[in-house]
Formats: structure tokens, C-alpha cells, sequence
């Protein structure tokens, strides 16, 4: 029996699952994935020979297929949350780790385009941490 894992968006109109296994999870860098997220990296987990299946609001879900590229994005007409896009290429899916309700099962694999990384994120150990949203002083 394949392992199986399940997501969702924010606003819950998307839910999937995803049977099959993970082979690497990649913090990606690059500026697109910085503008796709509007964040310093997008984080993707990769799975090969597995099967995506929309459990609800498969209608709501869009994929951007960026020009000239092999970055792409699905989201949910919505809310705007990440969700997975199965490649064209390769049969893997393209799974955002943010999207997983189950447990994130691997560790990340690597940084990737870190030459690309925005000057914000350089300094991050030396930000004060908060367990929750801070109270106004
Ligand atoms: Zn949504
Ligand atoms: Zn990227």
C-alpha cells in the first residue's frame, strides 16, 4: 500500500491527497519562486510515480505555466493558496509543504539558487523570536 497524504488551501473550497512517496523537498531561492510566494522561497517536495487526486474543489484549482520556463504554480481561485501541480515532463507531482495537513514526512534536501536569495534573509538568527503575535508596547 502506497503512503498517502493530504492537503488542503487556506479558505478549505481544495482538498487533495497525494499517494505515494516524497524524494526530496527543495527550499527554492530563485526570484520567481520569490515572487510566486512573496516570500524568500518557495518549499516544494517532489514525488515520482504518484497519483494526485482532488478530494473537493478540483474547479476552483488554476495552474500558471510561467513562459519560457518550467515554473509553475496552482492555486485556488479563492483564497490564492498554493497547491500541487502534477509536471508534464517527468509524472511527479510538485507538492507546496505549506498545503500538507498530514505531517511533513522528509527533512528538507537542499537550498537551491541561493545565489538569487533576497538580502533580507541573510541576518534571520539574530531576529527576535515571539511564540505568538507580540503584545503592543
Ligand atoms: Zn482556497
Ligand atoms: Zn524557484
Amino acid at each position: 500500500m502506497p503512503n498517502k497524504h493530504q492537503g488542503s488551501c487556506l479558505c478549505g473550497s481544495v482538498k487533495y491527497e497525494l499517494s505515494g512517496d516524497f524524494q526530496s523537498f527543495f527550499l527554492c531561492h530563485c526570484s520567481r519562486c520569490q515572487k510566486d510566494t512573496g516570500s524568500a522561497h518557495a518549499a516544494n517536495l517532489f514525488a515520482k510515480a504518484s497519483i494526485l487526486t482532488w478530494l473537493k474543489g478540483e474547479a476552483e484549482v488554476t495552474t500558471y505555466q510561467h513562459q519560457n520556463s518550467l515554473h509553475t504554480k496552482s492555486f485556488c481561485q479563492k483564497c490564492g493558496s498554493t497547491l500541487p501541480t502534477a509536471t508534464k515532463t517527468d509524472n511527479s507531482i510538485i507538492v507546496p509543504a505549506g498545503s500538507l495537513d498530514s505531517p511533513v514526512p522528509i527533512s528538507p534536501t537542499a537550498k537551491i539558487f541561493v545565489s538569487s536569495c533576497a538580502n533580507w534573509t541573510k541576518n534571520l538568527d539574530n531576529v527576535p523570536n515571539y511564540e505568538e503575535l507580540p503584545e503592543q508596547t
